[in-house]
């Protein structure tokens, strides 16, 4: 086999075989394959697409490209869960004690935060003392213990996908649904659980920029999943607006300590119950999907979900008092407030502008190899809809740099548009995939 014909084959419209997928796959992994001949075939499949059969030929090509988890030790009905990517998306940090207080095991593997999407082992890493690089088998111990745990993704996870994102970054063929799929579903499959509940984000400060695109991703998702033997089910949620009220990773962390408490109403809460009770119904805890949103209100409502993730901080080394004491948090020095401009309701906000805002303060990275503060981020006083008059408050931005603090401003300024009439389309929750 030669790559030269596997390129000539995509480059008109042929469809590949598995044996060429995975020859591919092997090539790029064992570097006998060369980054121009990658290139090349990528630009390839993003031009003349992939069939959903070769989508599933990559995804499991890729998914064996490394290590494969292996969960022998844990019992139970093992759930993991996924967001394609968000501005204030804090969800994890409510879903996992909900499920797990419900009797669920989530097991969870994240990413760092990279451009203007944050990303969960950030905001975890904002907890005093808290740990995300733990072993497996300290993984598998905390699952047993508390229902939950959530670790940094292993470095032999997928390392094709590391190969060929790094090449779809510089030769701008990211935006091609097998693509995106194939790498979100191969960490999936590598990760082994018997469930997913994935969190596809659709609106501004999303890869899906409207609603048919992100139920295309969903179903070709849910597919993949369920081909590679997992029990896969997609909610579609808004991405016009950042999630809650908080971004930035202190303010989000306690954000989510504040819905676990019950003090949270709104977008985020729908999103954490609609997400949370899937996973519950997945996992065989309620017959039906209207038990299972009441079982996840209940776990919030009677504390026990707040128990289990005060228990799981604890148990990965964080400081569990910061459920009680959010001036153990790291905060910022100076907080600066946006005005409105003029009367009318909060029309569209440019949730990916918005993101970038809280790079610029330093609460996300631009580059892999950045730091990040903490203690930065954002707190919107209002949301899209609501009625503002000049002068009150929209957004609070707090920061550690008056410079960067007044670019932050004036970039959210003109990500934010104000009209007579409100979206009457928005919704935080749209549906179900499965
Ligand atoms: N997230 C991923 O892991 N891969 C993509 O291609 C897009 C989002």
């Amino acid at each position: 086999m030669r790559m030269y014909d596997i390129i000539e084959k995509k480059r008109d419209s042929g469809v590949l075989t598995e044996e060429e997928i995975n020859y591919f796959i092997k090539g790029i992994t064992n570097g006998d394959i060369p980054e121009y001949q990658t290139s090349a075939l990528l630009m390839a499949i993003f031009l003349n697409k992939m069939t959903e059969e070769e989508t599933f030929y990559l995804t499991k090509a890729m998914a064996e490209s490394g290590d494969k988890m292996d969960f022998t030790g844990v019992e139970g009905f093992k759930t993991d869960k996924h967001s394609t990517g968000g501005v204030g998306d804090k969800t994890t940090l409510i879903v996992a004690p909900i499920v797990a207080a419900a009797g669920g095991k989530v097991c969870k593997m994240s990413g760092r935060g990279l451009g203007f999407t944050g990303g969960t082992i950030d905001k975890l890493n904002s907890i005093p003392g808290f740990h995300t690089d733990i072993s497996i088998d300290e993984f598998k111990n905390t699952v047993n213990k508390c229902g939950m745990s959530v670790v940094g993704q292993s470095k032999n996870l997928v390392p094709a996908d590391k190969i060929l994102y790094a090449l779809r970054d510089v030769t701008a063929t990211v935006d091609n649904i097998s693509l995106i799929a194939s790498s979100i579903m191969s960490k999936k499959l590598a990760l082994n659980t018997d469930g997913i509940v994935l969190d596809v984000k659709v609106g501004s400060g999303a890869f899906m920029k409207n609603i048919d695109d992100a139920r295309r991703l969903s179903r070709l998702m849910v597919k993949l999943g369920n081909m590679g033997g997992i029990k896969t089910v997609a909610v579609i949620t808004d991405m016009n607006q950042p999630l809650g009220k908080a971004v930035g990773n202190s303010l989000e962390v306690i954000e989510a300590i504040e819905c676990l408490k019950g003090n949270v109403k709104g977008d985020l809460r729908e999103a954490a119950v609609s997400l949370s009770s899937e996973m519950i119904y997945i996992s065989g805890i309620t017959k039906n999907r209207k038990d299972a949103v009441l079982k996840a209100e209940e776990m919030i409502d009677s504390g026990k979900a707040l128990e289990v993730f005060n228990e799981f901080v604890t148990m990965q080394g964080g400081d569990g008092r910061i459920v009680d004491d959010y001036s153990l948090f790291e905060t910022a020095l100076y907080k600066e407030n946006i005005l409105s401009e003029e009367e009318g309701y909060i029309r569209g906000m440019n949730t990916g502008e918005i993101g970038r805002a809280s790079v610029i303060l330093g609460g996300g990275r631009e580059k892999k190899e950045d730091d990040i503060d903490y203690s930065v981020g954002l707190i919107f006083n209002k949301k899209l809809n609501d009625y503002v008059k000049k002068n009150d408050i929209m957004v609070s931005v707090c920061g550690n740099d008056r410079q960067k603090i007044k670019a932050a401003k004036e970039k959210i300024l003109s990500a934010i548009t104000i009209a007579r009439e409100p979206d009457r389309n928005i919704k935080g929750v749209y549906e179900t995939v499965e």
